[in-house]
């Protein structure tokens, strides 16, 4: 049994000379830590003499938050390699193939993807991925079709729910998403600008039920074996590529919750597009094109799920005419009043994203930052009664247009 230490560059090295291949035993190898170390360690090793290269991922015992750490535990390490392992069986190619680990060193040893970007820079960069929409909805119409008691044997699910209980990064959601952003809370982060914006969240009625509904699902609903972060930061892309990464927050929990948080961080790709774009068609052409993703991506899941739905249902009793439709509905309103609450907690909350934080115009910034908090209120606050997609996008175009007034 190994003792667990957070491993240095040479550590890694040493590391990846036992492993049975890809490295020769003489190979001259170069590591390099590039995890923004706040979670976890990431080192990339490659080989001087040959193209074979890993990465070694290793979670920290604590979380570095606002100059200070809370201590984590190293479960989710374990949790993280066995949900990548089984995604990686449900859908071949669409994660890292895990090569190794170590659950004592709380490390997994996985295939080098740096050969994508991370969608969120590519996104940023204006970059389109036209194959994105299809890949994410086969990604997750399988993962949590098969993971759910539609697709897989329900005792096995009932064992699989205790194998993924995962309460400290489940915590981290209940707080950053389900709490914090409606109340004065030390770890908000926010410009002094939106300080109405803030004020308002914290003092909406409406918003607060809405947001108490959503946290009881979150915190109660094992429907299927979710990813648990799935913004653009954790996937990584080519135009022709998609691969999803770092599901260290991996739980049963309520399906939308992956879905919303992939539409979420479109919309706020879409509600930073002025702060990176000036010309006037370009920017417009940008934006339907961002649009055009949030459709896709519904639609594409939609259909995917409906499909494996038609052709590998366990449960008889879902076969019933009728309760499909309800249950797809109530996904869908689910996913998007997750997606709203993740726009929220992207402004005023502890974590934000790239996309409108370096904006660098500050009245630009500004502008996005209260064009998404109001499309993720209004999600929020309409997710019980819509039925499509096409809604939404009115939705958001109608908050979008009140924001500019
Ligand atoms: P954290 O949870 O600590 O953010 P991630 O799994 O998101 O860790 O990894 C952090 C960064 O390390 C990623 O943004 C990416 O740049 C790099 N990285 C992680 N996994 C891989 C991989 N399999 N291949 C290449 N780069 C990776
Ligand atoms: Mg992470």
């Amino acid at each position: 049994m190994s003792q667990y230490r957070p491993f240095t560059p040479q550590d890694a090295i040493e590391l990846a000379k036992t492993l049975p291949g890809p490295f020769a035993a003489d190979a001259n190898l170069d590591c390099h830590e590039i995890g923004d170390g706040n979670l976890n360690l990431v080192f990339h090793i490659t080989d001087q003499n040959s193209d074979k290269s890993i990465i070694i991922k290793q979670a920290l015992p604590y979380a570095k938050v606002v100059g200070e750490s809370w201590p984590l535990s190293l479960v989710r390490a374990r949790i993280e390699r066995e949900i990548l392992q089984e995604e990686y069986r449900l859908c071949p190619g669409m994660v890292p193939e895990v090569y190794h680990y170590d659950d004592d060193l709380a490390l997994t040893v996985m295939e080098d993807l740096s050969d994508h970007v991370i969608m969120r820079k590519g996104l940023i960069e204006g970059v389109s991925y036209p194959l994105f929409a299809q890949h994410i909805g086969e990604f997750m119409a399988r993962t949590l079709f098969f993971t759910s008691d539609l697709g897989m044997d329900q005792q096995l699910k009932k064992e699989q729910q205790g194998r993924f209980i995962n309460p400290d990064q489940c915590k981290i959601t209940e707080d950053l998403i389900f709490d914090e952003p409606y109340r004065i809370a030390e770890k908000n982060n926010y410009d002094s600008s939106i300080e109405d914006e803030a004020e308002a969240l914290r003092t909406d009625g409406e918003l607060h039920l809405e947001v108490a509904l959503l946290r009881e699902k979150f915190l109660t609903h094992g429907q299927a074996l979710l990813h648990g972060d799935l913004h653009t930061g954790s996937i990584f892309v080519t135009p022709e590529s998609t691969k999803v990464i770092d599901p260290e927050f991996a739980y049963y929990g309520p399906m939308g919750f992956d879905v919303g948080a992939v539409l979420a961080n479109l919309l706020l790709n879409y509600a930073s597009l002025p702060g990176w774009i000036q010309d006037e068609t370009a920017l417009r052409e940008r934006e339907t094109l961002l649009l055009n993703m949030v459709r896709d991506v519904w639609t594409e899941f939609e259909s995917r799920f409906r499909a494996l739905w038609a052709s590998e249902l366990v449960d008889p009793m879902a076969k019933t005419p009728g309760y499909q439709d309800l249950y797809v509905q109530q996904l869908f309103r689910d996913s998007i009043g997750f997606a709203g609450a993740k726009m929220v907690r992207r402004i005023v909350g502890l974590a934000h994203v790239a996309d409108i934080d370096t904006i660098s115009d500050a009245t630009e910034r500004e502008r996005s930052q209260r064009k998404s908090l109001a499309i993720g209120k209004a999600l929020i606050k309409n997710n019980r009664r819509l039925n499509t997609i096409g809604e939404v996008l009115d939705i958001v175009s109608t908050a979008v247009s009140t924001t500019k007034a």
